[in-house]
């Protein structure tokens, strides 16, 4: 059978600059699409304006621009897709498959066991709401049983989300879609048939694929990255601390993640310019450290 065309994105969030951990992202989405001869879309998403920081989306392109990592067709932004998020909401309400949720966070820490992510939602709303009560979310209706793929990067993952995160929320009390509704449904609208991207989303994952099955969706391929953590063993990608890297000099961040990668070192006397095309076809996604966290040593130096 042949393979449908590669298409693959980096999805950031403006929240800061581009930073050495989701360089590492980007490059290693990049790289597997163009040694595939595929698309590479990036998408910003953009949903929570809480969390956006101002001018964070135009610094972290100019940046991607500066790294040589280039993407095709249109740039899509989260916030301009409210629209499909809500049809999407409403084909799973069809189904029976979300309902109105009246607990605030509170109620739901007190009364869920801990999971994987938090709390596990004890289920409280799922038979209706009694007239008093006012919907604040939207969750949806997690089926029992394992969900399981293969990781190109962890291998073998399986996960039972009604035991471990419980019934999850599509629609926030804010009226915020949630990113496991909004990511799957533009991977999907997107024709995204493969995933790169950090470790910290391992977890999410069989959220998504349920909502694909869900949705009659095309399931994805997935390789989750590992995290650089800093030298305090926090995740790079979170800390504020972490170095942006430096749109007039990325050469040195780029060689860096490259060998964060485990990917052959370019020669000594290669530059910029020359990088991606040295370096795409040397693209090896069996050399990526199968590992969840990696220490980003010696960063800034
Ligand atoms: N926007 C997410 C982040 O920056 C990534 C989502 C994804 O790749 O699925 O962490």
């Amino acid at each position: 059978l042949a393979c449908p065309p590669y298409r693959g994105r980096f999805a950031p969030s403006p929240t800061g600059p581009l930073h050495l951990g989701s360089l590492l992202t980007a490059v290693a989405s990049f790289a597997d699409a163009r040694a595939a001869d595929g698309v590479w879309l990036v998408r910003m998403e953009d949903l929570d304006r809480q969390r956006e920081v101002p001018g964070a989306a135009d610094d972290i392109l100019r940046t991607l621009e500066a790294c040589g990592l280039f993407w095709d067709e249109t740039l899509i932004r989260q916030r301009d897709r409210t629209e499909a998020y809500r049809a999407a909401l409403a084909g799973l309400a069809k189904q029976n498959l979300t309902y109105p949720c009246a607990c605030s966070r509170a109620q739901v820490a007190r009364l869920g066991r801990p999971g994987i992510e938090g709390p596990i939602y004890p289920g409280t709303c799922r038979d209706g709401l009694s007239p008093a009560q006012h919907a604040r979310a939207e969750r949806f209706r997690a089926p029992s049983g394992a969900v399981a793929f293969i990781d190109r990067i962890q291998g073998p993952q399986t996960q039972d989300v009604s035991l471990t995160v419980g019934d999850f929320v599509l629609r926030r009390a804010d009226g915020v879609h949630a990113y496991q509704l909004a990511v799957v449904v533009d991977d999907a609208w997107q024709g995204i048939n493969q995933i790169l991207r950090g470790a910290d989303l391992l977890l999410s994952t069989p959220r998504q694929i349920m909502l694909q099955h869900a949705l009659q969706f095309t399931q994805p391929s997935y390789a989750h990255l590992p995290l650089l953590l800093d030298e305090h063993g926090r995740k790079l990608s979170k800390s504020l601390a972490a170095a942006p890297v430096d749109a007039r000099d990325p050469y040195p961040s780029l060689g860096r993640v490259w060998a964060l990668l485990g990917q052959t070192p370019p020669p000594r006397d290669l530059a910029l310019p020359d990088f991606w095309s040295w370096a795409i076809p040397r693209w090896r996604i069996d050399q990526v450290p199968a590992r969840q966290t990696l220490a980003a040593i010696n960063h800034g130096g």
